[in-house]
This record gives structure tokens, C-alpha cells and sequence, in this order.
């Protein structure tokens, strides 16, 4: 008998997607639930005793490391610097670590001190390893093989691991790999530009799973890209359609998926039949010139404030993401990118400096044209690190650096404005159309009920938020009521963001001064 204890690393406190105030105000600890840790639980052998521990979540005691036999830790780049600590943590217990995700496998050399690395997709590398552990194997590396793992016989993840009550969403996988080809993405690089697949029976097995465990409510598909195989992902929203209505639509999804999601109205018709909420849609950039160079084809030659209201339509709201600091823009990008912002509608806006991740396109062709700095494949532990896109323009740009930054705290100031945002909001609840199938439970209502008066003590208040989220309330009330929620829960998301954005801005600034400091002195 083994006992396994599985840590996932915490995020920054300043990292956009890092909710954890909006959180707490459902009684929740942080957003989401870390679906790659739980699926490796249900890869690891059944007689082990398998603990997790999310340090998003909760605190990791020493008492935790004595526990275990062996310990695993999972993560991304922006957890990377709080992995590190980890790993010499778990060491200084006398245990041994194993290291695996998405950021050991692009970067393994900054791993190096785990005992064991764990690369690539577990359903694939974890056989050897375990196999390794078994003859007393004491160190090595598993890289991944040269073919993609066939993910259909990726077993249920271990929802048992999981409190629920910790996150706002819990995730589900459905396919992994995108076939588009942009220029910065990593994704495709990792997982491929074939979309691998799960089949209906997996997806509902897992929705019978978390069924069954007493889960109701938000399931993000964490996928890639949620429509890279059209024809597959319609077979998947028929069956869960069907499995939905018979068990009364005990959840409401939300995904991420390309901007060509506008063009197929059947598909945005079967997601909002099995109540999509949300969707993140990768914008990147308004330019088409940009768009070409950086390859994001699909991007190219449209008018997305339509596709933005053509999802509306379909009752589902959407954050895009836009990116600033690449080789072909022009001055014109930022007032073009709030432009877009405004107009389309987008509340949940991810806008960051372009960070080339390391095995990308991006990064090899500037490691061709010398452009890329060496030493930042490794984010800075003495540096202030939130995500990549704050440590982001790691190579030689081609417009001034600091026009970047400035353009990068012109977009912040403008979209995150408290006018502009709850403007937004408005604009945003009166566009979409609404038609809820998942309803809350009464402990649900109530919960949401405290929820809305938390709310009020945030932003409803003191000026000058209370006249904002008072007259968003008064008129969405009397002009589309049915927005109320999704006016709500956007409203909420704005404690994060104006915290999020008036760190950055500091940050940005802070960074500008102490590199026209160092410019001056050399
Ligand atoms: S669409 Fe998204 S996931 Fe697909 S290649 Fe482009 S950035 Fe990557």
C-alpha cells in the first residue's frame, strides 16, 4: 500500500482568471477545480490511498508530506516559481517528488531537481513510471511517446478527490489539441493540431459521476479548443441534451472554443439546448495584417462585434482574449482593441503583453532572428510573476517596448474603468438571450440569495459603484429580467478585476521607471 499525496501549486492572487474574492462571495475558496490533477488519481493504482491537496483551496502541513509515500505535483507556467518551492518543500521532508503537467513538459530542465518527471500526457507516461517504480527505480525522466495518447481510454477523473464546495466550476475534458496554427500557441504543440476526442459514453459517464457524487451546477469543458472536431462535438451535445433533460438539468456549461463557433447555428443552437453560459473566445488581435502574420487565420476577414452578437443570440456571453506586442502592429492597436471591447460587448476582457512560450512557433523563429531572451524561459523568482502575460515581451520587440507597455496600461485604464465595465455589463445583459434549463436547488437559491447581499456590501454600497450596479439592476430588471444572473455574476467579477488591474498598472509602471533608471545609468 502506497499513500499518494497530489499538490497542485497556488496561482498568483493577481492572476486574471483568479477569482478568488468573486469566489467567496458563494462560500466557494477559489474558481475552478484542477480536473488534470483528479485524472491522474484515477490513473494511479486502486489499492494506493491518494490525497489531494489544492493550495488554491487549503493549506499544505507538513503532517500532509509525512503522510505520503511519494508525492506528485502537477502544474502550469504561471505556477511554476510556487512549484519550484514545492518540490524543495517536499525534499526537505525527506520525500520524494514527482513531477508532471503541462509546464514540466515544455521546460524539463527546470525540473530537474524532481526525482522523477513525468512528461507529456499521464494516460501515456505513467505506465513506465509506474512500471519503473515497482523495480525501485530511485530517479528518471518519462518523456512522452511520439504519438498522442487515443484519450478515449482516459478513465472517469477522481471526483471523489475533490470537495465541491471549494470551487465555483468543476471541469470536464472532452478533447484535447486544436487544428488551427497559431503562430504563439503551445496548446498545439503539447496536444497537436488533431483534435483527439472522448465519446458520448465517457462524456455521460462523467456527468453520472459527478451526478451521483451530489455535484450540481457549473461544468466548464476545459478543452483546447471545444469545437476543433464540429462533426464530434454535435454527437457529444446531442447525447448530453438527452441526458440532461432526464435528469433535469443538473448543470450548465461553460467552455472555450474559436471565433468559427459563430458560423454553425446548429452547433450554437445545441449548446444553448444544454444551457451553455459561457464562452472564452481567443481574439487576439484586430488586425488582419497581424492576424495573418501571427497565423490565426481564422481570425481573419471578419466582423467580430457580429459573431460576438451572434452567440448573444444564442444566450451565451463571451470573454475574449486579446494579446499586445506583436511584430506587425501598429500604434493604432490599443484605441483599436478597447474599440472592440466597447462595442462588442466583451465584460470578461484578457488582454496581455505577447509572451512566446517556450516549443512554440513564436519562440523558435526569434530564437532564429536572435530576438529572444535566453534566461526567460524561466520566470524570476525575485520578480513580482502573476502570469505570463505580465512577464510577457520576453524578446526584442519591434515597436519601442515602453509604447507596448503604455498601449498595455491605456487598454487596463480604459476597458477596466468603472463606467466602461459596468457599461458593458448593461449593454451585454440586454443583448443576450437568456434561456435557463439548469435551476438551483433551494439550498442553491439560498446560497445565491447571500450571495446577492454580499454583492451589495461589495459594490452597492459606496459611490461609485452603488449607482452603477443599482442602475444595472433597475433596467435589466425592467428590460430583460431574465440577465439578471449572468448581470450579476458579471457585476461581481469586476471586485476582482479592479483590484486585478490597479496591481498591474503599479506593476507596469513600477517596471517602465526602473528600466528608464537603468537605460539613464548605462
Ligand atoms: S485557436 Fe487557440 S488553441 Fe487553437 S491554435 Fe489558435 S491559440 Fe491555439
Amino acid at each position: 500500500m502506497r499513500n499518494a499525496l497530489l499538490i497542485y501549486p497556488e496561482f498568483s492572487a493577481f492572476g486574471f482568471w483568479n477569482y478568488k474574492d468573486v469566489a467567496k462571495l458563494v462560500g466557494a475558496k477559489c474558481p475552478a477545480a484542477p480536473l488534470g490533477m483528479i485524472t491522474l488519481g484515477a490513473l494511479l493504482p486502486k489499492e494506493w490511498d491518494i490525497k489531494l491537496l489544492d493550495m488554491n483551496a487549503a493549506e499544505l502541513h507538513d503532517s500532509d508530506i509525512d503522510w505520503a509515500d511519494l508525492v506528485f505535483i502537477g502544474g502550469m507556467l504561471p505556477q511554476q516559481i510556487n512549484f519550484l518551492k514545492l518540490i524543495d518543500r517536499v525534499h526537505s521532508r525527506g520525500k520524494k517528488v514527482v513531477a508532471g503537467g503541462p509546464d514540466p513538459t515544455s521546460q524539463p530542465k527546470i525540473y530537474e531537481k524532481a526525482d522523477y518527471l513525468v512528461m507529456g500526457e499521464a494516460e501515456d507516461t505513467i505506465i513506465p513510471f509506474l512500471e519503473a517504480l515497482k523495480k525501485g527505480v530511485e530517479r528518471g525522466t518519462f518523456p512522452p511517446p511520439r504519438n498522442k495518447p487515443d484519450i478515449t481510454r482516459s478513465p472517469v477523473p477522481k471526483f471523489d478527490l475533490l470537495n465541491f464546495k471549494d470551487y465555483l466550476t468543476v471541469g470536464i475534458q472532452f478533447t484535447r489539441g486544436c487544428p488551427f496554427n497559431c503562430e504563439f500557441c503551445d496548446i498545439i504543440e503539447l496536444y497537436g493540431r488533431i483534435p483527439r476526442t472522448k465519446t458520448a459514453e465517457q462524456i455521460l459517464a462523467e456527468l453520472d459521476a459527478l451526478y451521483r457524487a451530489g455535484y450540481r451546477g457549473s461544468v466548464e469543458f476545459v478543452d483546447d479548443n471545444f469545437i476543433g472536431n464540429k462533426k464530434k462535438v454535435k454527437e457529444i451535445l446531442i447525447a448530453v441534451r438527452e441526458w440532461s433533460e432526464s435528469h433535469n438539468y443538473p448543470f450548465y456549461f461553460g467552455t472555450e472554443a474559436s471565433i468559427n463557433l459563430a458560423d454553425d447555428e446548429e452547433l450554437l443552437k445545441l449548446m444553448q439546448d444544454v444551457d451553455f453560459r459561457y464562452v472564452f473566445i481567443g481574439i487576439e488581435s484586430v488586425d488582419d495584417n497581424v492576424l495573418k502574420s501571427t497565423q490565426k487565420k481564422q481570425n481573419v476577414n471578419r466582423e467580430i462585434c457580429d459573431d460576438l452578437h451572434k452567440i448573444y443570440h444564442y444566450g451565451m456571453f463571451v470573454s475574449g482574449g486579446f494579446i499586445i506586442g506583436f511584430d506587425d502592429e501598429t500604434s493604432e492597436m490599443a484605441r483599436l482593441i478597447e474599440k472592440t471591447v466597447t462595442d462588442g460587448k466583451i465584460c470578461i476582457a484578457m488582454v496581455g503583453l505577447l509572451y512566446a512560450l517556450p516549443n512554440t512557433q513564436l519562440t523558435r523563429r526569434l530564437i532564429r532572428e536572435k530576438r529572444f531572451f535566453d534566461n526567460s524561459s524561466q520566470l524570476d523568482v525575485n520578480d513580482i510573476t502573476i502570469d505570463q502575460s505580465t512577464s510577457g515581451l520576453n524578446f526584442i520587440t519591434k515597436r519601442p517596448r515602453n509604447e507596448i507597455i503604455n498601449d498595455f496600461i491605456y487598454i487596463l485604464k480604459k476597458i477596466y474603468s468603472q463606467k466602461s465595465y459596468f457599461d458593458r455589463c448593461l449593454k451585454l445583459a440586454k443583448a443576450l438571450n437568456v434561456k435557463r434549463k439548469s435551476k438551483p436547488s433551494f439550498t442553491g437559491n439560498l446560497k445565491n440569495i447571500i450571495a446577492f447581499f454580499r454583492l451589495i456590501n461589495k459594490l452597492g454600497l459606496k459611490p461609485p459603484t452603488c449607482y452603477y450596479f443599482w442602475r444595472n439592476i433597475f433596467i435589466v430588471l425592467s428590460t430583460n429580467p431574465s440577465a439578471l444572473v449572468e448581470e450579476c455574476n458579471l457585476m461581481a467579477m469586476f471586485i476582482h478585476f479592479r483590484k486585478q488591474t490597479e496591481f498591474i498598472i503599479e506593476l507596469m509602471t513600477a517596471k517602465q521607471k526602473s528600466s528608464s533608471v537603468k537605460n539613464s545609468v548605462s
